[in-house]
């Protein structure tokens, strides 16, 4: 896999994973934005539960299914990178602004056609905001952006390593962005010309329709700028502003079982 063993890949990506889940820790007990409202532990044995129901759901029934689809494009040099021929230098980083982009419009059909959102709303629905929140996905909706990241990879055909790439930026920056971190204003302000900060999307969370309908980046924030979904602050200060869904406010909205259902109880 370009000098990157497939045997090393998952080893990699948990050393990654568990570092990371280290630093926004120790950041968010020695920065925090926000006072947390409910129960830490009950939250985070709840979301980490669901996301280890995601790996394994993933790693049954789509296994290694974005590394293993781009090493087939490139052998049967399928999808447009390979057509054109692009360098890796010019290749790589396409791919990584298109991958950010597939999943920016992804997550506006995700809020905007009903079945979707139903599956998308778990997400939502955390009551308080960390970096927990950042991997609390339906299993549903996991496969659905899996597949769709199929058709991506069989459509362009990037190369293994560039699809490994944007897999751990995109895991890096949802427990970033998630994250309960007071980053200083100005290093902020800095940051979020380049990536979504954790103060860029939580405003995305918020209960206010006119804050939950911005800020759909993952990555990169040039997005909404571009599509007029940029929302720069929240109406009330972030320590204040209402985090999760008006409508799912009780305590239930953090327990892994009534989570698992959610998409299909009555609204
Ligand atoms: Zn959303």
């Amino acid at each position: 896999m370009n000098g990157l063993e497939a045997s090393s890949e998952p080893v990699l990506r948990f050393s990654i994973f568990a570092f990371l889940l280290l630093f926004l820790f120790f950041m968010e007990l020695a920065s925090p934005r926000r006072k947390a409202l409910y129960s830490k532990s009950k939250r985070w044995i709840t979301n980490f539960g669901i996301s280890a129901t995601n790996t394994f759901m993933v790693s049954v029934f789509l296994p290694a299914i974005g590394i293993g689809a781009a090493v087939l494009s490139q052998h049967n040099e399928w999808g447009l990178f390979n057509f054109i021929d692009l360098s890796p230098w010019i290749s790589i980083p396409l791919y990584l602004l298109i991958f950010d982009l597939t999943f920016y419009c992804q997550h506006r059909l995700f809020h905007s056609i009903k079945p979707l959102w139903k599956l998308h709303r778990m997400h939502h629905a955390d009551l308080d905001y960390d970096l927990s929140t950042g991997i609390r996905f339906h299993p549903l909706s996991v496969i659905i952006s899996s597949l769709i990241k199929l058709s991506l990879i069989l459509i362009l055909g990037p190369l293994a390593i560039a699809v490994l790439i944007a897999d751990i930026v995109l895991n890096t920056t949802s427990m970033f962005n998630h994250s309960n971190w007071k980053l200083p204003t100005k290093l902020d302000a800095i940051l979020r010309l380049i990536v979504v900060t954790p103060d860029v999307h939580r405003v995305h969370h918020s209960t206010d329709p006119s804050e939950f309908s911005c800020n759909f980046g993952f990555n990169f924030p040039w997005w909404d700028r571009i599509f007029g979904t940029y929302k720069a602050q929240p109406n009330l200060n972030h320590p204040e502003m209402k985090i999760g869904i008006n409508e799912l406010q009780d305590s239930k909205s953090i327990e892994y079982l009534h989570l698992l259902a959610q998409p299909f109880t009555k609204d």
